[in-house]
Protein backbone atom coordinates (compact mmCIF):
# COMPACT_ATOMS: atom_id res chain seq x y z
CA UNK A 1 0.00 0.00 0.00
CA UNK A 2 2.30 2.22 0.85
CA UNK A 3 4.05 1.93 -2.87
CA UNK A 4 0.93 3.50 -4.44
CA UNK A 5 0.62 6.50 -6.30
CA UNK A 6 -2.05 9.40 -5.47
CA UNK A 7 -4.12 8.18 -8.66
CA UNK A 8 -3.71 4.66 -7.30
CA UNK A 9 -5.08 5.33 -3.76
CA UNK A 10 -7.73 7.63 -4.96
CA UNK A 11 -8.89 4.67 -6.59
CA UNK A 12 -9.00 2.07 -3.79
CA UNK A 13 -10.74 5.06 -1.85
CA UNK A 14 -13.54 5.77 -4.68
CA UNK A 15 -14.01 1.49 -4.81
CA UNK A 16 -14.00 1.22 -1.17
CA UNK A 17 -10.87 -1.06 -0.73
CA UNK A 18 -9.58 1.09 1.68
CA UNK A 19 -11.50 3.93 4.10
CA UNK A 20 -9.75 7.28 4.54
CA UNK A 21 -9.20 6.73 8.44
CA UNK A 22 -7.34 3.21 8.01
CA UNK A 23 -4.88 5.09 5.08
CA UNK A 24 -4.12 7.63 7.48
CA UNK A 25 -3.64 5.38 10.85
CA UNK A 26 -1.54 3.66 8.32
CA UNK A 27 0.73 6.30 7.61
CA UNK A 28 0.85 7.76 10.87
CA UNK A 29 1.49 4.42 12.27
CA UNK A 30 4.26 4.14 10.05
CA UNK A 31 5.45 7.72 11.14
CA UNK A 32 5.60 6.85 14.31
CA UNK A 33 7.38 4.18 13.76
CA UNK A 34 9.72 4.96 11.23
CA UNK A 35 10.71 8.90 11.65
CA UNK A 36 12.85 8.37 14.76
CA UNK A 37 15.41 7.62 11.87
CA UNK A 38 14.59 10.18 9.56
CA UNK A 39 13.44 13.31 11.35
CA UNK A 40 11.52 14.60 8.10
CA UNK A 41 8.34 15.83 10.09
CA UNK A 42 8.58 18.57 12.90
CA UNK A 43 4.73 18.01 13.93
CA UNK A 44 2.97 15.04 13.14
CA UNK A 45 -0.66 15.45 13.44
CA UNK A 46 -2.54 12.43 14.44
CA UNK A 47 -6.14 13.79 15.51
CA UNK A 48 -6.67 16.25 13.10
CA UNK A 49 -5.42 14.01 9.82
CA UNK A 50 -8.11 11.28 11.41
CA UNK A 51 -10.51 13.80 11.85
CA UNK A 52 -10.46 14.92 8.26
CA UNK A 53 -10.43 11.56 7.15
CA UNK A 54 -13.58 10.77 8.58
CA UNK A 55 -15.26 13.84 6.77
CA UNK A 56 -13.41 12.53 3.74
CA UNK A 57 -14.98 8.71 4.08
CA UNK A 58 -18.47 10.77 4.62
CA UNK A 59 -17.34 12.79 1.41
CA UNK A 60 -16.21 9.67 -0.30
CA UNK A 61 -19.80 7.66 0.83
CA UNK A 62 -22.08 10.67 0.07
CA UNK A 63 -20.82 10.65 -3.67
CA UNK A 64 -18.94 14.54 -3.70
CA UNK A 65 -15.46 13.63 -3.42
CA UNK A 66 -12.77 14.73 -5.66
CA UNK A 67 -9.63 13.11 -6.13
CA UNK A 68 -7.47 13.99 -3.16
CA UNK A 69 -10.93 13.47 -0.61
CA UNK A 70 -9.40 11.31 1.87
CA UNK A 71 -5.68 11.56 0.22
CA UNK A 72 -3.12 11.95 3.17
CA UNK A 73 -0.19 14.74 2.92
CA UNK A 74 2.59 16.15 4.68
CA UNK A 75 2.66 19.86 4.41
CA UNK A 76 6.39 21.46 4.38
CA UNK A 77 6.30 23.54 7.82
CA UNK A 78 6.84 27.08 5.68
CA UNK A 79 2.86 27.06 5.54
CA UNK A 80 0.95 28.55 7.96
CA UNK A 81 -1.75 26.31 9.49
CA UNK A 82 -4.74 27.40 11.19
CA UNK A 83 -4.70 26.24 15.24
CA UNK A 84 -1.28 24.11 14.29
CA UNK A 85 2.28 25.09 15.17
CA UNK A 86 3.98 26.42 12.11
CA UNK A 87 7.61 26.89 12.78
CA UNK A 88 9.28 26.87 9.21
CA UNK A 89 12.24 25.47 10.59
CA UNK A 90 12.79 28.14 13.45
CA UNK A 91 13.63 28.50 17.02
CA UNK A 92 11.86 32.12 16.24
CA UNK A 93 8.53 30.49 15.37
CA UNK A 94 9.10 26.96 17.79
CA UNK A 95 5.68 28.35 20.04
CA UNK A 96 4.01 29.96 17.13
CA UNK A 97 0.60 28.13 16.91
CA UNK A 98 -1.15 30.18 13.03
CA UNK A 99 -4.07 31.71 13.70
CA UNK A 100 -5.03 30.53 9.60
CA UNK A 101 -4.18 28.75 6.73
CA UNK A 102 -2.05 29.79 3.93
CA UNK A 103 -4.46 29.78 0.74
CA UNK A 104 -2.39 26.39 -0.61
CA UNK A 105 -3.53 24.68 2.68
CA UNK A 106 -7.00 26.03 2.45
CA UNK A 107 -7.03 24.47 -1.00
CA UNK A 108 -6.56 21.08 0.01
CA UNK A 109 -8.57 21.06 2.98
CA UNK A 110 -11.52 21.95 0.29
CA UNK A 111 -10.50 19.29 -1.19
CA UNK A 112 -10.45 16.95 1.21
CA UNK A 113 -7.15 16.00 2.13
CA UNK A 114 -5.96 14.70 4.78
CA UNK A 115 -2.87 16.82 6.85
CA UNK A 116 -0.16 14.13 8.32
CA UNK A 117 1.56 16.50 9.70
CA UNK A 118 4.33 19.19 9.00
CA UNK A 119 7.60 18.66 7.59
CA UNK A 120 11.13 19.74 8.69
CA UNK A 121 13.10 21.95 6.47
CA UNK A 122 15.90 24.49 6.87
CA UNK A 123 15.35 27.56 8.66
CA UNK A 124 13.38 29.72 7.23
CA UNK A 125 14.07 27.69 3.96
CA UNK A 126 17.64 28.70 3.75
CA UNK A 127 19.64 25.98 3.00
CA UNK A 128 20.70 23.53 0.83
CA UNK A 129 21.11 20.29 3.00
CA UNK A 130 17.75 20.80 5.53
CA UNK A 131 20.96 21.23 8.10
CA UNK A 132 19.98 24.37 9.19
CA UNK A 133 16.79 23.67 10.56
CA UNK A 134 16.23 24.11 14.54
CA UNK A 135 15.05 20.76 14.59
CA UNK A 136 18.09 18.85 13.74
CA UNK A 137 18.95 17.05 10.13
CA UNK A 138 16.92 15.19 7.99
CA UNK A 139 18.37 11.80 6.75
CA UNK A 140 18.37 10.82 3.29
CA UNK A 141 16.05 7.42 3.36
CA UNK A 142 18.85 6.44 0.22
CA UNK A 143 21.96 6.40 2.69
CA UNK A 144 20.60 8.05 6.27
CA UNK A 145 24.70 9.25 6.29
CA UNK A 146 23.76 11.83 3.45
CA UNK A 147 21.47 14.90 3.35
CA UNK A 148 18.34 14.77 1.71
CA UNK A 149 18.59 18.64 0.29
CA UNK A 150 17.14 21.77 1.12
CA UNK A 151 14.88 23.65 2.35
CA UNK A 152 12.41 20.87 1.43
CA UNK A 153 14.05 18.08 2.89
CA UNK A 154 11.51 16.71 5.18
CA UNK A 155 8.77 17.12 2.88
CA UNK A 156 11.26 14.93 0.18
CA UNK A 157 12.66 12.51 2.72
CA UNK A 158 8.93 12.24 4.12
CA UNK A 159 7.96 11.06 0.55
CA UNK A 160 11.39 8.86 -0.21
CA UNK A 161 10.62 6.98 2.95
CA UNK A 162 6.56 6.39 2.12
CA UNK A 163 5.74 8.47 5.32
CA UNK A 164 3.37 10.31 2.90
CA UNK A 165 1.93 9.64 0.01
CA UNK A 166 3.25 13.19 -1.42
CA UNK A 167 4.05 16.47 0.09
CA UNK A 168 4.44 20.43 -0.75
CA UNK A 169 7.50 22.30 -1.10
CA UNK A 170 8.99 25.77 -1.59
CA UNK A 171 11.53 26.57 -4.10
CA UNK A 172 13.42 30.04 -3.97
CA UNK A 173 16.45 28.84 -5.67
CA UNK A 174 15.96 25.31 -5.93
CA UNK A 175 14.34 23.56 -2.53
CA UNK A 176 12.00 21.68 -4.39
CA UNK A 177 14.10 20.45 -7.11
CA UNK A 178 16.96 19.95 -5.28
CA UNK A 179 15.85 17.56 -2.59
CA UNK A 180 13.88 16.02 -5.57
CA UNK A 181 16.72 14.71 -7.11
CA UNK A 182 18.63 13.71 -4.28
CA UNK A 183 15.31 11.32 -2.73
CA UNK A 184 14.80 9.95 -6.04
CA UNK A 185 11.41 12.42 -6.10
CA UNK A 186 9.51 14.28 -9.51
CA UNK A 187 9.57 17.74 -7.75
CA UNK A 188 7.84 20.57 -9.39
CA UNK A 189 8.49 24.52 -9.35
CA UNK A 190 6.02 25.86 -11.23
CA UNK A 191 6.15 29.91 -12.83
CA UNK A 192 5.67 32.42 -10.09
CA UNK A 193 2.92 33.38 -9.60
CA UNK A 194 0.99 30.31 -10.24
CA UNK A 195 0.46 29.44 -7.13
CA UNK A 196 -0.56 31.92 -4.22
CA UNK A 197 2.01 32.47 -1.33
CA UNK A 198 -0.56 33.98 0.52
CA UNK A 199 0.35 32.03 4.50
CA UNK A 200 3.82 30.75 3.12
CA UNK A 201 6.39 32.34 5.31
CA UNK A 202 8.03 34.57 2.98
CA UNK A 203 11.71 34.14 2.54
CA UNK A 204 12.85 35.97 -0.89
CA UNK A 205 9.49 37.45 -1.92
CA UNK A 206 10.14 37.69 -5.62
CA UNK A 207 11.65 34.03 -6.20
CA UNK A 208 9.36 32.02 -3.62
CA UNK A 209 7.35 29.40 -5.20
CA UNK A 210 5.11 26.32 -4.27
CA UNK A 211 4.73 23.10 -5.50
CA UNK A 212 4.33 19.58 -5.38
CA UNK A 213 7.04 16.75 -4.68
CA UNK A 214 5.49 13.70 -5.74
CA UNK A 215 6.65 10.08 -6.96
CA UNK A 216 5.45 10.60 -10.36
CA UNK A 217 4.51 13.03 -12.37
CA UNK A 218 0.88 12.72 -12.90
CA UNK A 219 0.86 13.09 -8.95
CA UNK A 220 2.34 15.87 -9.66
CA UNK A 221 -0.02 17.23 -12.32
CA UNK A 222 -2.87 15.78 -9.76
CA UNK A 223 -1.50 18.13 -6.74
CA UNK A 224 -0.97 21.49 -9.27
CA UNK A 225 -4.54 21.13 -10.32
CA UNK A 226 -5.08 21.88 -6.94
CA UNK A 227 -2.76 24.66 -6.01
CA UNK A 228 -2.17 26.07 -8.76
CA UNK A 229 -4.78 29.49 -9.17
CA UNK A 230 -5.73 33.25 -8.89
CA UNK A 231 -5.68 34.61 -5.12
CA UNK A 232 -6.68 37.95 -4.50
CA UNK A 233 -4.85 38.08 -0.69
CA UNK A 234 -1.50 37.99 -3.27
CA UNK A 235 -1.13 40.35 -5.18
CA UNK A 236 1.95 38.91 -7.61
CA UNK A 237 -0.69 35.83 -8.27
CA UNK A 238 -1.21 35.34 -11.75
CA UNK A 239 -5.12 36.15 -12.47
CA UNK A 240 -4.79 33.46 -15.23
CA UNK A 241 -7.01 30.71 -15.96
CA UNK A 242 -5.87 26.88 -14.68
CA UNK A 243 -6.18 24.02 -17.01
CA UNK A 244 -6.56 20.87 -15.95
CA UNK A 245 -2.93 19.21 -16.01
CA UNK A 246 -3.70 15.95 -16.15
CA UNK A 247 -5.20 16.16 -19.80
CA UNK A 248 -1.88 16.07 -21.60
CA UNK A 249 0.10 13.77 -19.73
CA UNK A 250 -0.24 11.30 -22.76
CA UNK A 251 0.57 13.54 -25.48
CA UNK A 252 3.04 12.44 -27.84
CA UNK A 253 6.40 13.64 -28.31
CA UNK A 254 7.06 13.54 -31.33
CA UNK A 255 8.73 17.01 -32.62
CA UNK A 256 9.60 18.15 -29.27
CA UNK A 257 12.38 21.06 -29.51
CA UNK A 258 14.88 20.14 -26.09
CA UNK A 259 17.40 22.53 -25.90
CA UNK A 260 20.85 21.58 -23.92
CA UNK A 261 22.52 24.61 -22.62
CA UNK A 262 26.46 24.24 -23.98
CA UNK A 263 27.44 26.17 -20.37
CA UNK A 264 26.11 23.18 -18.16
CA UNK A 265 27.96 20.92 -20.07
CA UNK A 266 30.84 22.47 -20.87
CA UNK A 267 33.06 22.22 -17.59
CA UNK A 268 32.80 20.60 -14.29
CA UNK A 269 30.10 17.97 -14.47
CA UNK A 270 29.88 14.80 -12.70
CA UNK A 271 30.64 12.53 -15.11
CA UNK A 272 28.33 10.01 -13.42
CA UNK A 273 25.30 12.44 -13.52
CA UNK A 274 26.65 13.39 -17.45
CA UNK A 275 26.17 9.83 -18.21
CA UNK A 276 22.36 9.30 -16.31
CA UNK A 277 21.80 13.10 -18.17
CA UNK A 278 23.08 11.50 -21.91
CA UNK A 279 21.01 8.14 -21.00
CA UNK A 280 17.66 10.33 -20.17
CA UNK A 281 17.86 12.11 -23.51
CA UNK A 282 18.67 9.21 -25.65
CA UNK A 283 15.22 8.04 -24.17
CA UNK A 284 13.88 11.42 -25.49
CA UNK A 285 15.07 11.15 -29.15
CA UNK A 286 13.87 7.60 -29.60
CA UNK A 287 10.41 8.86 -28.32
CA UNK A 288 10.72 11.79 -31.48
CA UNK A 289 12.53 14.97 -29.64
CA UNK A 290 15.02 16.80 -31.21
CA UNK A 291 18.24 17.57 -29.42
CA UNK A 292 18.89 21.51 -30.18
CA UNK A 293 22.28 23.35 -28.27
CA UNK A 294 21.03 26.59 -26.74
CA UNK A 295 23.71 29.01 -25.09
CA UNK A 296 22.69 30.60 -21.21
CA UNK A 297 25.77 33.09 -20.88
CA UNK A 298 25.18 34.69 -18.02
CA UNK A 299 24.23 31.37 -16.13
CA UNK A 300 27.86 31.28 -13.92
CA UNK A 301 26.10 35.06 -12.83
CA UNK A 302 23.14 33.40 -11.23
CA UNK A 303 24.46 32.42 -8.13
CA UNK A 304 26.79 35.47 -7.32
CA UNK A 305 23.37 37.69 -8.37
CA UNK A 306 21.31 35.03 -6.20
CA UNK A 307 23.06 35.93 -2.79
CA UNK A 308 22.44 39.52 -3.20
CA UNK A 309 19.01 39.64 -4.29
CA UNK A 310 17.58 36.77 -2.03
CA UNK A 311 19.44 37.85 1.13
CA UNK A 312 18.11 41.78 0.33
CA UNK A 313 14.41 40.22 0.40
CA UNK A 314 14.88 37.96 3.45
CA UNK A 315 16.57 40.57 5.39
CA UNK A 316 13.46 42.88 4.87
CA UNK A 317 10.82 40.18 5.28
CA UNK A 318 12.18 38.70 8.45
CA UNK A 319 12.72 42.27 9.95
CA UNK A 320 8.88 41.53 11.28
CA UNK A 321 10.29 38.81 13.77
CA UNK A 322 11.32 41.35 16.68
CA UNK A 323 10.53 39.73 19.69
CA UNK A 324 7.36 41.59 20.38
CA UNK A 325 4.37 40.68 17.34
CA UNK A 326 5.56 36.77 16.80
CA UNK A 327 7.38 33.87 18.19
CA UNK A 328 10.41 34.11 20.55
CA UNK A 329 10.82 36.82 22.90
CA UNK A 330 14.11 36.96 25.07
CA UNK A 331 13.84 37.02 28.85
CA UNK A 332 14.12 40.10 30.88
CA UNK A 333 14.79 42.52 28.39
CA UNK A 334 16.60 45.59 30.12
CA UNK A 335 14.99 47.84 26.95
CA UNK A 336 13.05 47.76 23.38
CA UNK A 337 16.65 47.25 22.29
CA UNK A 338 17.91 44.28 23.94
CA UNK A 339 14.33 43.14 23.54
CA UNK A 340 15.37 43.35 19.99
CA UNK A 341 18.55 42.56 19.77
CA UNK A 342 18.65 39.51 22.07
CA UNK A 343 15.47 37.89 20.97
CA UNK A 344 17.06 37.85 17.20
CA UNK A 345 20.17 36.98 18.35
CA UNK A 346 18.97 34.43 20.46
CA UNK A 347 16.62 32.63 18.01
CA UNK A 348 17.94 33.13 14.69
CA UNK A 349 20.45 30.33 13.42
CA UNK A 350 24.02 31.22 11.93
CA UNK A 351 22.55 30.96 8.48
CA UNK A 352 19.93 33.12 8.61
CA UNK A 353 21.72 35.41 10.43
CA UNK A 354 24.35 35.58 7.92
CA UNK A 355 22.16 36.34 5.12
CA UNK A 356 20.25 39.07 7.03
CA UNK A 357 23.88 40.87 7.32
CA UNK A 358 24.25 40.11 3.62
CA UNK A 359 21.27 41.52 2.78
CA UNK A 360 21.31 44.72 5.10
CA UNK A 361 24.67 45.16 3.39
CA UNK A 362 23.31 44.96 0.28
CA UNK A 363 20.70 47.30 0.62
CA UNK A 364 22.43 49.86 2.77
CA UNK A 365 22.98 53.63 1.14
CA UNK A 366 26.57 53.73 -0.60
CA UNK A 367 25.95 50.04 -1.48
CA UNK A 368 22.92 49.80 -2.92
CA UNK A 369 23.69 50.10 -6.37
CA UNK A 370 26.91 48.40 -6.35
CA UNK A 371 25.06 45.40 -5.33
CA UNK A 372 21.89 45.75 -5.20
CA UNK A 373 21.25 46.79 -8.28
CA UNK A 374 24.16 45.29 -10.26
CA UNK A 375 21.95 41.96 -9.20
CA UNK A 376 18.72 43.38 -10.65
CA UNK A 377 20.67 43.71 -13.70
CA UNK A 378 22.14 40.81 -13.93
CA UNK A 379 19.11 38.91 -13.21
CA UNK A 380 17.74 41.16 -16.56
CA UNK A 381 20.23 39.49 -18.57
CA UNK A 382 19.16 36.05 -17.39
CA UNK A 383 16.10 35.97 -18.25
CA UNK A 384 16.89 37.36 -21.45
CA UNK A 385 18.96 34.50 -21.75
CA UNK A 386 16.40 32.04 -21.64
CA UNK A 387 13.68 34.21 -23.73
CA UNK A 388 16.17 33.86 -26.51
CA UNK A 389 16.66 29.68 -26.04
CA UNK A 390 12.97 29.76 -25.81
CA UNK A 391 12.58 31.41 -28.84
CA UNK A 392 14.45 27.94 -30.73
CA UNK A 393 13.67 24.84 -28.32
CA UNK A 394 10.08 24.13 -26.76
CA UNK A 395 12.26 23.18 -22.91
CA UNK A 396 15.43 22.96 -21.33
CA UNK A 397 17.44 19.89 -20.00
CA UNK A 398 20.20 19.43 -17.71
CA UNK A 399 20.92 18.00 -14.43
CA UNK A 400 19.25 19.06 -11.66
CA UNK A 401 22.38 19.64 -9.15
CA UNK A 402 26.30 18.86 -9.69
CA UNK A 403 26.74 16.11 -7.71
CA UNK A 404 24.18 13.44 -5.41
CA UNK A 405 23.48 13.70 -2.16
CA UNK A 406 26.55 14.16 -0.49
CA UNK A 407 27.18 13.35 3.33
CA UNK A 408 26.09 15.29 6.18
CA UNK A 409 28.36 17.55 7.54
CA UNK A 410 30.27 17.87 4.38
CA UNK A 411 29.54 21.10 3.35
CA UNK A 412 27.87 22.47 6.70
CA UNK A 413 31.23 25.05 7.50
CA UNK A 414 31.74 26.35 4.29
CA UNK A 415 28.34 28.54 2.96
CA UNK A 416 29.97 29.07 -0.33
CA UNK A 417 30.28 25.48 -1.28
CA UNK A 418 27.14 25.02 -0.55
CA UNK A 419 25.42 27.71 -1.97
CA UNK A 420 26.69 26.05 -5.36
CA UNK A 421 25.13 22.84 -5.07
CA UNK A 422 22.62 24.95 -6.79
CA UNK A 423 24.24 26.00 -9.63
CA UNK A 424 22.07 24.13 -12.20
CA UNK A 425 18.70 25.69 -10.05
CA UNK A 426 18.97 29.56 -9.58
CA UNK A 427 18.43 30.75 -12.83
CA UNK A 428 15.25 29.55 -12.71
CA UNK A 429 14.14 31.71 -9.93
CA UNK A 430 16.01 34.59 -10.78
CA UNK A 431 14.21 33.89 -14.59
CA UNK A 432 10.42 33.00 -12.59
CA UNK A 433 10.40 30.00 -15.17
CA UNK A 434 8.81 26.39 -14.18
CA UNK A 435 11.29 23.80 -13.67
CA UNK A 436 10.90 20.37 -12.55
CA UNK A 437 13.58 17.52 -11.23
CA UNK A 438 12.13 13.57 -12.62
CA UNK A 439 14.20 10.54 -11.05
CA UNK A 440 16.49 9.63 -13.92
CA UNK A 441 18.74 7.34 -12.71
CA UNK A 442 21.50 6.04 -10.55
CA UNK A 443 25.11 6.85 -9.71
CA UNK A 444 26.56 4.74 -7.10
CA UNK A 445 23.09 3.64 -5.76
CA UNK A 446 22.62 7.30 -5.69
CA UNK A 447 19.39 9.04 -7.41
CA UNK A 448 19.77 11.75 -10.08
CA UNK A 449 17.58 14.09 -11.00
CA UNK A 450 16.67 15.40 -14.38
CA UNK A 451 15.59 19.05 -15.05
CA UNK A 452 13.16 20.41 -17.26
CA UNK A 453 12.64 23.99 -17.90
CA UNK A 454 10.23 25.36 -19.40
CA UNK A 455 8.99 28.70 -20.59
CA UNK A 456 6.38 30.43 -18.83
CA UNK A 457 3.34 28.75 -17.47
CA UNK A 458 4.12 25.69 -19.46
CA UNK A 459 3.46 23.79 -16.41
CA UNK A 460 1.71 21.33 -18.53
CA UNK A 461 4.05 20.81 -21.36
CA UNK A 462 6.76 20.29 -18.45
CA UNK A 463 4.52 17.27 -17.23
CA UNK A 464 3.57 15.44 -20.28
CA UNK A 465 7.49 15.50 -21.21
CA UNK A 466 7.83 13.77 -17.60
CA UNK A 467 5.36 11.63 -17.71
CA UNK A 468 6.22 9.94 -20.88
CA UNK A 469 9.73 9.50 -19.55
CA UNK A 470 7.94 7.73 -17.08
CA UNK A 471 6.11 5.19 -19.05
CA UNK A 472 9.36 4.56 -21.00
CA UNK A 473 11.75 4.43 -17.82
CA UNK A 474 10.91 2.67 -14.49
CA UNK A 475 13.61 5.59 -12.12
CA UNK A 476 10.58 6.78 -10.45
CA UNK A 477 9.22 3.23 -9.09
CA UNK A 478 12.89 2.86 -7.55
CA UNK A 479 13.21 3.15 -4.28
CA UNK A 480 15.67 3.43 -1.52
CA UNK A 481 16.56 -0.23 -0.69
CA UNK A 482 16.74 -1.28 3.64
CA UNK A 483 12.81 0.61 4.08
CA UNK A 484 11.02 -0.81 7.14
N1 LIG B 1 19.55 26.62 -1.32
C1 LIG B 1 19.06 27.91 -1.67
C2 LIG B 1 19.26 28.85 -0.51
O1 LIG B 1 19.83 28.46 0.45
C3 LIG B 1 17.63 27.84 -2.08
C4 LIG B 1 16.70 27.68 -0.95
C5 LIG B 1 15.27 27.63 -1.38
O2 LIG B 1 14.97 27.37 -2.55
N2 LIG B 1 14.38 27.88 -0.44
O3 LIG B 1 18.85 29.96 -0.52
Amino acid sequence: MFEKTISELASDLQNKVISSVELTQAYLDRIQQLDGIYNSYITVTPELALQQAKLADGRIAAGNAEILTGIPLAQKDIFCTNGVKTSCGSKMLNNFIAPYDATVIHKFHQAGAVMLGKTNMDEFAMGSSNETSFYGAVKNPWNAETVPGGSSGGSAAAVAARLAPAATGTDTGGSIRQPAAFCNLTGLKPTYGRVSRYGMIAFASSLDQAGPMTRTAKDAAILLNTMAGFDEKDSTCANKAVPDYTAELNKNLAGLKIGLPKEYFEKGMDAEIAKSIEEALDVYKKAGAEIIEVSLPNSSLSVPAYYVVAPAECSSNLSRFDGVRFGYRCENPVDLEDLYKRSRGEAFGEEVKRRIMIGTYALSSGFYDAYYIKAQKIRQLISQDFKEAFEKVDVIMGPTTPSTAFKIGEKSNDPITMYLSDIYTIAVNLAGLPGMSIPAGLANNMPVGLQIIGNYFDESRLLNIAHQFQTLTDWHTKSPERLG
